[in-house]
């Protein structure tokens, strides 16, 4: 058994204690770094493709670490939810992206406000009514806030999240179904749900062009959010012409490198004046 041991510790690289190192580093560190204000609020707007107008931006959180410099929201994300740091975090994107949403209305910018939440915020009991209030303190209608929750997170726990999910769709928060198609989701379930909005997730939209079997899952998602009523959303636009495809094929909102990259939300209005739309 000693032999065994020995063995193991010979195999670990640099590369992975490193690895290892900056990964409990960020664990250990990222409750700290909200109250450091290390963290900012990244903002993406949302086409009407139709209207061409921008209707929304999506909230994506950026973590300023003073060693390791910008990382990247999929590297801490996951960890956040393991250490239960994650709702600390969303409860910091949902405060400020409903400032920004309340100082955007005050300039006469009618903007919905998407903010990310993960299954860990779901099983939140209190959630609904933070939410409701930091809405109703701000003077904001309930529908200035959409929550993006990934396809995985609600049918891994729909009956547990419903109920929440409800409270919040009764409010007047709007709900969106984000990543869909990487999950798995019937189309019963998908009705059963709250929402109003299904977001395609960016790797099919990024094949449109050069993959049928790309083209067939964006057609037909579009075709089935109609059917159920709901908006339907493209993010990862990268080029004209894929925004023309999904124009083509009725899909109402676009989001992607070709509108911007995510910006710092001070940044919005300037980039509102200088775009065509
Ligand atoms: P997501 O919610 O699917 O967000 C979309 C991601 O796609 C963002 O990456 C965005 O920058 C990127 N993206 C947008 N347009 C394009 C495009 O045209 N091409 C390409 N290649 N990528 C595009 P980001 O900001 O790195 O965030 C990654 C993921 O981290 C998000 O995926 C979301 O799952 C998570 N995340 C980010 N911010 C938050 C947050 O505040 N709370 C939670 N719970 N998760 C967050
Ligand atoms: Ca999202
Ligand atoms: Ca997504
Ligand atoms: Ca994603």
């Amino acid at each position: 058994q000693a032999k065994q041991q020995k063995q193991r510790i010979v195999v670990y690289s640099p590369e992975q204690d490193g690895h290892t190192l900056r990964r409990l580093t960020l664990m250990a560190e990222l409750r700290a770094a909200i109250d450091r204000d290390e963290l900012s609020l990244y903002v993406q707007p949302k086409l009407d493709i139709a209207g061409w107008r921008i209707v929304g931006v999506e909230c994506l959180v950026r973590w300023h670490h003073p060693q390791y410099g910008m990382v990247p929201p999929d590297e801490f994300i996951p960890l956040a939810e393991q250490t239960g740091a994650i709702r600390q975090l969303t409860n910091w994107m949902l405060r400020k992206g409903l400032d920004w949403a309340k100082r955007w209305r005050d300039d006469g910018l009618q903007l919905k406000v998407a903010i990310n939440v993960s299954t860990v915020d779901l099983l939140d009991p209190l959630l609904a009514k933070r939410v409701s209030g930091w809405i109703r303190e701000r003077g904001l209608p309930a529908d200035a806030l959409l929550l993006e929750v990934t396809e995985s997170a609600v049918m891994q726990d729909a009956e547990g999240a419903l109920p929440m999910l409800r409270e919040l769709r009764d409010f007047g928060v709007d709900l969106a179904v984000d990543d869909f198609g990487t999950g798995y989701s019937s189309m019963l379930q998908l009705k059963r749900l709250p929402v109003g909005e299904l977001k395609i997730d960016k790797s099919f939209v990024m094949g449109v062009l050069r993959s049928a079997d790309d083209a067939v899952i964006v057609r037909s998602t579009i075709d089935l959010a109609h059917n159920l009523d709901l908006v339907v959303v493209a993010e990862g636009v990268e080029d004209d012409t894929t925004l023309e495809w999904l124009k083509r094929f009725g899909c109402d909102l676009a989001q992607g490198y070709l509108l911007s990259k995510p910006m710092p939300a001070d940044l919005l209005s300037l980039w509102l004046d200088q775009a065509p739309y």
